[in-house]
């Protein structure tokens, strides 16, 4: 009998500790909930600049980041992709080397042809991937036609050029209107192209107005994967190219 006494005044001794000390613990809180909103003022908004341009590689050449520009050739030179494969989308020439893209592109590229067909625009890929020798071949072809000026403005120098990625794309409508041309910007498919392609990860990489930090004329047709949340960034600020987004100098020429 005496011993369950002692136990139950142990017992409500303990509860009564615990009530004690959950009492000084809720003390403690209020006081320092209290103390909080004068710290308030001093935590900012989340900055539109706050996006971390610096997360991925901009040099190794199979990263989704890498800046390839007059100024920045791809290292090695020669660098080919070992992922590449062809989408499952409208081609323009089934068959030919071309029409591959690295696997993280291509599954974007098809997204975005799906999402733009559910909007009635039937979108159709005109190239993708470019190896160092077909660009090459297609350099050399627009020098011996047009001159070197005129082919530095056109057609990327090989090892120079975002095709050879695997993570650019010129797109066009199925109806081939416009094909590559600049007037692709007035279609209705160019039209989706400019306002839908950050969703799935791609910029206009060659905008009007950006030739002199480019090197290149307005390209309406020509794509660049570099994942969501960077085109949106890009986009949601308004930046024009991938130069001045991931803050690299103006290359206008080599
Ligand atoms: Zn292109």
């Amino acid at each position: 009998m005496k011993k369950g006494v002692k136990f139950i005044l142990f017992v409500v001794l303990i509860v009564l500790a615990g009530f004690g000390m959950n009492n000084l613990a809720n003390k403690s809180s209020v006081y320092k909930s209290s103390s909080k909103p004068s710290l308030k003022p001093t935590v900012k908004p989340p900055s539109k600049l706050a996006f971390n341009t610096k997360l991925y590689s901009h040099t190794d050449p199979t990263s989704i980041w890498v800046m390839v520009n007059k100024k920045n050739p791809l290292n090695p030179i020669d660098y080919a992709p070992s992922d590449l494969v062809v989408p499952n989308v409208p081609l323009r020439v089934p068959g030919n080397q071309t029409m591959q893209m690295r696997r993280i592109a291509a599954d974007a590229l098809q997204a975005m042809f799906l999402a733009a067909k559910a909007d009635t625009i039937n979108l159709m890929l005109a190239s993708g991937y470019r190896s160092y020798s077909y660009q090459t071949t297609l350099y050399n072809f627009y020098v011996k036609t047009q001159g070197q000026a005129v082919a530095d403005t056109q057609s990327a120098r090989p090892g120079y050029s975002e095709h050879q990625t695997g993570l650019a794309a010129d797109v066009e409508p199925v109806s081939r209107t416009c094909e590559v041309a600049l007037c692709f910007a007035l279609t209705p498919e160019g039209k989706w192209l400019a306002s839908n392609s950050y969703r799935y990860g791609f910029i206009i990489r060659y905008p009007q107005n950006g030739q002199a930090i480019t090197g290149y004329e307005y390209e309406p047709w020509h794509i660049r994967y570099i994942g969501v949340a960077a085109a949106t960034a890009m986009h949601n600020q308004g930046v024009l190219t991938l130069e001045q987004f991931f803050n690299y100098p103006a290359a206008p020429s080599y």
